[in-house]
């Protein structure tokens, strides 16, 4: 805070496709997507449209003990993208359960597990268990499952236990074999799965207690904030047959990778989750950033029909699931979120998706080259880049040197906005983003790793 007390904030004021302008009319390209959350870009004429006509009805009324059409429709729109037909026979995700917000999506996926487990007498205490690294908001309860120190350990106090346990972060594998040569860091996983064995002993010890594991929570393909680390292919499936193995559920936070981030499926083009393309489905979904393509606060969790029914009952059994919030089922927020979907599943959005990872997937590798560029991890329209003193020797900068706040600052000054992790650059574009804009990113990142950190 005090950093950003000394200088001048970059004040944004307007935006248009990828593209952001301050106060002084300097532009930017919103290299994150605005935190993760814009999809088509700014001020698409679509959703511009449908939130105007939403406003000509009406912008706000209470979904508590009241329904409304956009909310109404979305969760259709929603239960339709959640259930493609390719997958398992798992039950199908057919409720939605609106809130406001990534952290509250996990909240109520939290609850309801929890008090699913009891109902159900699967668990008098339920237990969960969530991956090293893992960040699922700023709540108490997301903070709770939770497994990022620097964030977190100021509120150990206020939180309950969760269960951790490895998360596949290939890189930095203590089980990691490969060489550390640079054709091998991108072909690193050369090992016998030993991050779903540590899954497997986890279940296996719970187990034998009095409280077995009752959900495993998890990003699909790509933990965000523990700084953009990938699953390799099959790690989530697998896990996901340990997790059903044991009775336990899952709970997918897709509030990052949701709605088109993490690829262009072949088989199924219009998939929009990341834990199908695993063949996953999970018993909860939590969704939001890119609900509405970005422009209002709106979350969502998704669950089954199951799940529902363990909160029915007479009035006086008080069965209800206490929870809901002011904004739940936002009449502008669905009204942006259904122009979005709809955007989502044109034939067009679908190629320009497919087309932008390709070009990013090029331009990243000329990064390669550098010195400073020990990985480079892209899901999809997710990209990764961790620097690190020297790739032979994979040793990571000190957080206090704040390496990649200063390597965003210098691209910040060559025009492209993004904030890093630690020491790992953020690429997260608006599928709107053009071949040109993607080279711009790309170029201002590489010039900005050679002035910081001096190797040219
Ligand atoms: N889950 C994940 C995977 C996230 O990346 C985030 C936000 N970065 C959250 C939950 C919390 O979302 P919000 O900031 O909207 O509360």
């Amino acid at each position: 805070m005090r950093d950003w007390l000394r200088g001048e904030p970059t004040l944004i004021v307007r935006g248009h496709g990828a593209t952001l302008i301050d106060a002084h009319g300097r532009e930017y390209l919103d290299a994150n997507s605005s935190i993760w959350t814009n999809l088509h870009g700014h001020r698409h004429p679509q959703i511009n449209a449908a939130i105007r006509r939403q406003l000509g009805k009406i912008s706000h009324s209470s979904a508590l003990g009241l329904a409304n059409e956009p909310a109404s429709l979305l969760a259709e729109k929603l239960v339709r993208a959640a259930n493609p037909p390719r997958l398992p026979r798992q039950p199908a995700l057919a409720k939605v359960f609106f809130s406001d917000d990534g952290s509250t999506a996990m909240e109520v996926a939290l609850k309801l597990a929890y008090e699913f487990a009891r109902r159900s007498g699967r668990s008098s205490r339920p237990r969960f268990l969530s991956l090293a690294g893992a960040y699922h908001g700023d709540t108490v309860g997301a903070v709770s499952l939770g497994h990022i120190a620097l964030f977190h350990r100021a509120y150990g106090g206020l939180l309950f236990k969760s269960e951790k346990v490895m998360s596949p972060y290939c890189y930095r594998c203590p089980f990691n074999r490969a060489k550390p040569e640079r054709a091998d860091a991108r072909d690193y996983r050369r090992c016998n799965w030993e991050c779903v064995g540590k899954v497997e002993q986890k279940f296996a010890r719970a187990a034998k207690t009095k409280t077995p594991i009752t959900a495993l929570v998890v990003e699909p393909l790509m933990q965000g904030a523990a700084g953009m680390i990938p699953q390799p292919r099959s790690w989530l499936r697998r896990v996901a047959e340990i997790t059903r193995g044991h009775g336990a559920q899952i709970i997918a936070d897709e509030v990052m990778t949701g709605f088109g981030r993490t690829s262009v499926d072949n088989a199924s083009p219009d998939g929009l989750f990341a834990c199908h393309h695993e063949g996953v489905q999970p018993d909860f979904l939590a969704l939001a950033k890119g609900l509405t393509g970005g422009y209002l606060p709106m979350a969502a969790t998704l669950t089954t029909q199951a799940v529902f029914d363990a909160f029915l009952g007479d009035y006086s059994e008080f069965k209800t699931f206490f929870h809901g919030h002011s904004f739940t089922g936002n009449q502008l927020g669905a009204a942006a979120a259904l122009a979005n979907m709809q955007i989502l599943t044109t034939p067009a959005s679908i190629c320009a998706r497919r087309a932008l990872e390709k070009t990013l997937r090029q331009e990243l590798e000329s990064l390669w080259t550098l010195e400073n560029v020990g990985d480079i991890r892209q899901v999809g329209l997710i990209a990764g880049i961790e620097l690190v003193k020297n790739w032979r020797t994979r040793a990571p900068f000190e957080l206090r040197e704040r390496v990649g706040i200063r390597v965003c600052d210098a691209m910040a000054r060559r025009g492209v906005l993004t904030r890093p992790i630690g020491n790992v650059i953020v690429l997260m574009p608006p599928y709107c983003t053009t071949t040109r804009q993607i080279k711009q990113m790309v170029d201002a990142l590489r010039e900005a790793v050679c002035e910081v950190l001096e190797n040219k």
